[in-house]
């Protein structure tokens, strides 16, 4: 488990241009081709990514839009706003990927391993029965490209609305 969010992380952060230094997770946040940079969702307080180096399908990072490091600068609304798009980010992977489980957490301060340790970020892994085995070999290949794009999809597309089933129900 330690390490689940390792060293993949350095050719994401690396700046290829000049252009593209600064904070990861701010620059995402300013961009504005969400469908290009994989960001799912934006909420008032924060936003979801994909990872493009996922350590397994489905990979997301959940990111508050200020560039904060730790949990205690964050304000009650931007935290629960954060929690609310994990829970909303896990139903949507539950939803599309049916994963039997998650990992999620944070790696905070450098020593920590965080490869943005400037701006909070918190992980969020679905896992599935023996999936161990099969995670380093996807590392680096041209499947987790295509299927970033089927997950990203997957993951923006609306959900089916309940409610009409529920009040259906309700009727009888
Ligand atoms: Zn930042």
């Amino acid at each position: 488990m330690d390490r689940i969010w390792a060293p993949w992380r350095k050719s994401y952060i690396r700046p290829k241009k000049a252009r593209e230094r600064g904070c990861l997770f701010c620059r995402l946040r300013d961009a504005k081709n969400d469908r290009q940079n994989y960001v799912i969702k934006r909420t008032a307080y924060n936003f979801a990514v994909l990872n493009r180096y996922p350590y397994n399908n489905g990979h997301v990072m959940i990111v508050p839009k200020r560039h904060v490091a730790m949990l205690d600068e964050l304000c009650d609304v931007e935290k629960l706003d954060w929690i609310e798009l994990l829970e909303d980010m896990i139903a949507g992977l539950k939803r599309s990927l049916r994963p039997h489980g998650f990992n999620a957490g944070m790696n905070i301060g450098q020593v920590s391993g965080a490869g943005v340790p400037g701006h909070l970020h918190l992980h969020v892994v679905p896992r599935w029965s023996g999936d161990v085995n099969f995670m380093p070999i996807i590392g680096e290949t041209k499947i987790i490209s295509e299927s970033l794009d089927s997950v990203y999809q997957a993951l923006t597309r609306k959900p089916r609305c309940g409610v009409r089933k529920s009040v259906e129900r309700n009727k009888r």
